[in-house]
């Protein structure tokens, strides 16, 4: 399989340097443009487990791992390391589904993909021969770091610097980072909000493709946000997993249509909806959840993308974003490959804040896809009233999606089965959600998980119950413009 940057034609290449370099030289974002040999037979699915699901599926995109090394390399990054052996459960709510993403070790959805992102670097660097350590930069929304870190802690060969927004992440998630061990990682405050460190972490790759200055350190940058391939191939499988598990329970017969709703932020999560669909699976609509950050509900109404906005802090803060990187893969998917049209639309985002899609490609875009927003009002209330009716507990995220799964039910109800993708455990968000229950009052968010757990009896995931009692490693804090300077000494410093 060909990966092609979205940005220009000199720069492709195949799965395991994708993996490896994570963003293309140009700044561009690896993609594949040719689905037919990547197609899966979904009656051969019927009845395998997770594990077998995810090796054929990642297998069929990263498909320079031999499937006996794609096997063991799947089996060993699943092994005990989630609540169930099924590792992503369908849950039945009213007359909907619950796909529950977040039974992994840091209780959110990003756990799916980075609990095998690092072994696939791992695996890339021995196989090309690269002899310099693998630095991952990551620049997190609150819940890709902590996966991350978890993900690559200790893993020999690499090392991790994780950058989060100061105030920008709930107690729960800033304790998960702050308290990481191992050698080989960093974490980071940075002030301003989530699109300052990501960009930030950008123009530090940039930075290193105009100088080198990582090779001279004995490093090669690399990233473990949704814009590396390897995280978005891990995150296909599920949507196959999902439709089986509707199959074989006699939800659904094999062929129909199903409706997938995705809170969504970095546009990530979706598009490996999206993946799914072009390989076969078959989806009816990809219904794209967003927050008061709806911007991604204006573009697939408008086609305009205008992040010229004010940025709101919400309740679902993992979606507080305004620049969906991975938007350019589905630019570049819709439009067939037309690397001008991605590369002059993104130089439009960077210069001017805004971009307009071609009606052709909106046309293209709204066939498969529908978009709605819910703001933290309507979270909050979507909450409290599914828990009293059903006695089931959302997280915020979750919840955009419930509030906007009721909207395109009352707007377009096309009779298929609607699956709502459930990203977070509602003990990493508990106040909110202990709000949105009741009216008590808590000190902090461990008060607030003590009490979430004693108005629900829900149990909390144990490692989130054990961090308060851990020692906090990392109290720093810089400037946007100092993030370069911080990479360049956790290099240099710990190499
Ligand atoms: C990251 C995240 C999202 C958004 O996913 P994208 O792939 O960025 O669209 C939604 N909910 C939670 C809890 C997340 O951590």
């Amino acid at each position: 399989m060909k990966f092609y940057s979205t940005r220009s034609r000199e720069h492709q290449a195949a799965s395991m340097e994708a993996v490896l370099k994570g963003i293309a030289p140009d700044g561009g974002l690896y993609t594949p443009l040719d689905f037919d040999s990547m197609q899966v037979d979904l009656g051969d699915l019927l009845g395998r487990n997770a594990v077998e699901i995810s090796t054929l599926v990642i297998g069929k995109i990263l498909d320079d791992f031999a499937p006996e090394e794609m096997r063991a390399l799947i089996e060993a990054a699943y092994d005990g390391k989630f609540e169930t052996e099924d590792l992503t459960p369908v849950e039945k709510v009213g007359d909907d589904f619950v796909l529950e993403l977040f039974r992994g070790p840091t209780s959110a959805f990003k756990d799916v993909a980075l609990s095998v992102l690092p072994r696939l670097i791992v695996a890339s660097r021995e196989k090309l021969g690269v002899s310099e350590e693998i630095a991952i930069l990551t620049a997190t929304s609150g819940d890709t770091g902590k996966a991350a870190l978890e993900g690559f802690h200790d893993v020999a060969g690499t090392r991790i610097v994780v950058f989060y927004p100061d105030g920008g992440v709930s107690d729960v998630q800033k304790a998960q980072m702050v308290t990481q061990e191992g050698g080989n990682v960093r974490v980071c405050a940075v002030r301003g909000n989530f699109d300052d460190a990501q960009t930030g972490v950008k123009d530090i790759f940039a930075d290193d493709g105009r100088s080198g200055w990582a090779a001279k350190s004995g490093a090669r940058l690399s990233s473990a946000n949704s814009i590396n391939i390897g995280r978005l191939a891990p995150q296909v499988a599920y949507y196959f997993k999902a439709y089986c598990d509707l199959v074989l329970r006699g939800e659904i017969t094999l062929g129909d249509e199903v409706n997938f709703v995705v809170p969504t932020g970095n546009f990530g999560d979706i598009l490996a909806g999206e993946f799914a669909r072009r390989m076969g699976l078959p989806v009816a609509k990809l219904v794209c959840a967003s927050n008061a950050n709806n911007v991604l509900t204006d573009f697939i109404r408008t086609g305009v993308y205008d992040r010229r906005r004010e940025f709101y802090k919400t309740s679902s803060p993992s979606m507080d974003i305004l620049v969906s990187s991975n938007l350019e893969r589905y630019l570049f998917l819709a439009s067939g490959g037309d690397f001008d049209l991605v590369a002059g639309l993104m130089d439009d985002l960077r210069s001017r804040g805004v971009y307009t899609a071609p009606e052709s490609l909106m046309d293209i875009m709204r066939e498969h896809f529908a978009a709605g927003c819910a703001d933290d009002a309507r979270a909050l209330e979507a909450i409290g009233r599914v828990w009293r009716e059903y006695e089931y507990l959302m997280d915020p995220h979750t919840a955009v999606g419930w509030a906007v799964m009721e909207d395109f039910k009352a707007r377009e109800d096309n009779g298929c089965v609607n699956v709502v993708l459930s990203t977070a455990s509602p003990y990493k968000f508990c106040r909110d959600v202990l709000s949105a229950i009741s009216d008590e009052d808590p000190a902090d968010g461990f008060d607030a998980m003590d009490r979430l757990h004693a108005a629900t009896g829900v149990p909390v995931p144990e490692r989130l119950a054990r961090l308060r009692g851990l020692p906090v490693r990392f109290a720093d804090c810089v400037e946007k413009d100092a993030m370069l300077e911080y990479v360049k000494d956790a290099v240099r410093r710990d190499a």
